[in-house]
């Protein structure tokens, strides 16, 4: 980096700490925006609230300290049409300077009105030039972009670098889809376009080589799991044997075939690498119940791991009918401690435990099996890519079965999941109702309350749920204020508070409680979102709908209609909710199919929303749009995979790979 004229070594450290190490960094951090600078607006002619670029000349500049350390500038903007005054917040005394030097500046934003009916600038984009700058092409007579800042660079010294970098690209560096000379001439063009469409067509190359090296990544990754050998089990028929025995039910047809894939893969003496996609309540458990029997028979061990304690608890009490066909479980939670532990962590070693069900620590404590067969991974997605690797790199290669209940549109799981083959549980065990789902106003509370006591003395189980507005003290206020509104609007019916800030024993107290029905109404947040199953529970109340993802709010409701009792979802939205996000949420009351409403929520909120921001899993892309782009992955793979198939590298000096 620090060999680009003008990058010292300070600059270039700080450029590193902002994510930019390389040449290629700087070229792919592209503009957001892009103005016309070959012609501005006059001033003369704004109009409140619509932004326009401003060429002007700043006057009478005067800073004043604020509160909490940085100025307040105010100036007064002429272009020689007319002035107006302008104000900057929180501003370094560079920046006074700057605008006290009198040389001219590029202004960006909407103008609004004073109570006093005068027009003001509040805030705008600003950039200064130096004597002599004014007329130069980089920034100014012409389409400029308007990129995120970074390591504090002025967008005038940001460009010149940029300018930089691109002089200095060597016309043979590596490129995965297109000619090198068609990329380098399009990252000229996203960065300095002639016409704003150029601009668009430069970015759509560049998007294209994103998804091409996003592709050969997938099929490399998916080309090494599939070379692990893996330990031969069999038993497919004897398998469908003992579940017809041993399950109180028929197997769907989607589980059926789910079973014989899984089957299939463990057959084959290759280690199998499966996602297992389903909706909430579509029987997901079984079919690694039925995986883990399969492994038991053939004498290698199991593990189950859930994301949270609960989780793991719940999938032992539901996996215990696997006891009935001799299989031995065994639960290591942070709760199983001193003794108990030991014999239990001896036990595995000896290989007396053939299933081990647990939470994601289990990879990373020091567990030993005597022969690990199968590991089964609950919710993956808050799981972490990082864990899966060292999943699949664990020395003997087990199985791996990924259990997701997230409904991920197709584009998105390609690009999260892709190396991994695919069954997906598309039906949902039989006499299951859809659940009636309605968006009403918070002047429908007290009613939703009262039939909250309804279902409760009628024997069932009701959920409300509140947004976990910040981890900590607010979300336990929320979950009190809540239930003591429900608890005046049905009294007599035990309420219980569930949050994040309780204890696991605590948390699996008041869930046991509610199971059992001595709690009928349970009030709490999000803990309750993934993979609690209470069949009883027949209403979920979501208090303040409108701040929750489609997705999340699907995920939620699937908590109710797991029995063949008729069940409801209340989504009460503020009273000051916009008509669009009512519309938004309407979509749940028209559909049930998870994939759809993820689709929809991958438009409206970015893929963020939709896999919980943090560990969405989603590899950082840095051009392709999720929404936009992804699509393009399918095709891209086949490409990937043909392009391998002939034994031909795909690389890109751009994208860093390989
Ligand atoms: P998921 O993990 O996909 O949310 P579960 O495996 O927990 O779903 O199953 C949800 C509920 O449905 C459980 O109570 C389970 O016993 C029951 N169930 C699963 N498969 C069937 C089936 N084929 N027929 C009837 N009930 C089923
Ligand atoms: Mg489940």
């Amino acid at each position: 980096m620090s060999r680009l004229p003008g990058v010292g070594a300070a600059r270039a450290a700080r450029l590193a700490d902002a994510g930019l190490r390389t040449v290629a960094d700087v070229l792919l951090h592209v503009p957001f925006r892009y103005e016309d600078r070959r012609r501005f607006g006059r001033i003369e002619e704004l109009v409140p609230g619509e932004p326009a670029t401003l060429f002007v000349r700043l006057a009478g500049a005067r800073g004043a300290r604020m509160r909490r350390g940085g100025l307040r500038v105010e100036a007064l903007a002429d272009d020689g049409s007319e002035a107006i005054r302008v104000v900057w917040h929180n501003r370094y005394p560079s920046f006074l300077k700057a605008a006290q030097s009198g040389h001219a500046a590029v202004l960006y934003g909407a103008p609004t009105v004073t109570p006093r009916g005068e027009l003001r600038l509040e805030n705008p984009e600003t950039e200064f030039f130096d004597p002599g700058e004014e007329a130069d092409p980089l920034h100014s007579g012409r389409i400029v972009g308007i990129a995120r800042r970074v390591a504090e660079i002025s967008p005038r010294a940001w460009r010149s670098l940029v300018r930089r970098a691109l002089d200095a690209v060597s016309p043979e560096f590596a490129s995965a889809s297109a000619p090198p000379a068609a990329l380098l001439e399009a990252l000229s063009a996203v960065h300095f376009p002639a016409e704003m469409a150029d601009a668009a067509r430069a970015r759509s190359v560049l998007a294209a080589e994103e998804m091409t090296v996003l592709a050969a990544r997938i099929e490399e990754r998916r080309a090494r799991l599939r070379a692990r050998p893996g330990i031969r089990l069999r038993g497919d028929a004897a398998l469908r044997r003992l579940a017809g025995q041993t399950l109180p039910f028929r197997l769907t047809a989607a589980q059926r075939r789910a079973v014989a894939e899984i089957a299939g893969d463990l057959a084959s003496g290759r280690a199998m690498a499966r996602l297992l996609q389903g909706d909430v309540g579509s029987g997901k458990t079984v079919v690694a119940g039925l995986s883990l029997l399969l492994a038991a028979r053939n004498g290698v061990q199991g593990a189950l791991m859930a994301p949270t304690e609960i989780l793991a608890e719940q999938h032992a009490a539901s996996l215990a009918w696997l006891e009935k066909a001799g299989v031995r479980l065994g639960l290591l939670t942070g709760r199983v401690r001193g003794r108990p532990r030991q014999a239990l962590l001896a036990a595995l070693e000896r290989g007396e435990i053939d299933v081990l069900i647990g939470t994601h620590a289990l990879i990373e404590s020091p567990v030993r099996f005597r022969r690990l067969g199968l590991v089964v991974v609950d919710e993956q997605h808050r799981f972490g890519v990082a864990h899966r690797a060292r999943l699949f790199g664990k020395g003997e290669s087990p199985h791996v079965l990924v259990m997701t209940a997230t409904p991920i549109p197709r584009s998105l799981a390609w690009a999260i999941y892709g190396e991994l083959d695919a069954s997906v549980l598309d039906e949902k065990p039989p006499g299951r109702g859809a659940v009636v789902t309605r968006v009403r106003g918070e002047e429908a509370r007290e009613r939703i309350y009262r039939f909250a006591a309804e279902r409760v003395r009628a024997g069932e189980r009701v959920y409300v749920v509140v947004p976990a507005i910040e981890e900590g003290e607010r979300e336990v206020a929320a979950t009190r204020e809540t239930a003591a509104r429900v608890s005046a609007a049905a009294p007599g019916v035990a309420i219980a508070t569930l949050h994040g800030r309780m204890p696991p024993e605590e948390r699996s107290a008041v869930l046991a409680q509610f199971a059992s029905g001595r709690v009928g109404i349970l009030v709490s947040t999000t803990v309750v979102e993934v993979g609690v199953d209470v069949p009883e529970a027949t209403l979920m109340v979501v208090e303040n709908a409108e701040t929750f993802g489609l997705a999340q709010l699907h995920q939620l409701r699937g908590r109710v209609g797991r029995s063949a009792r008729r069940s409801w979802c209340a989504l009460v939205v503020g009273n000051r909710t916009g008509e669009e996000a009512r519309r938004r949420l309407a979509i749940l009351e028209q559909t049930t199919d998870g994939f759809l409403i993820a689709e929809k929520d991958l438009e409206a909120r970015g893929p963020g929303d939709l896999l919980g921001t943090r560990q969405s899993g989603l590899p950082p892309l840095r051009i392709a749009d999720p929404v936009r782009d992804l699509h393009r992955l399918a095709e891209a793979r086949r490409d990937a995979a043909a392009r391998r198939e002939r034994g031909e590298t795909i690389a890109s000096d751009l994208f860093g790979y390989p």
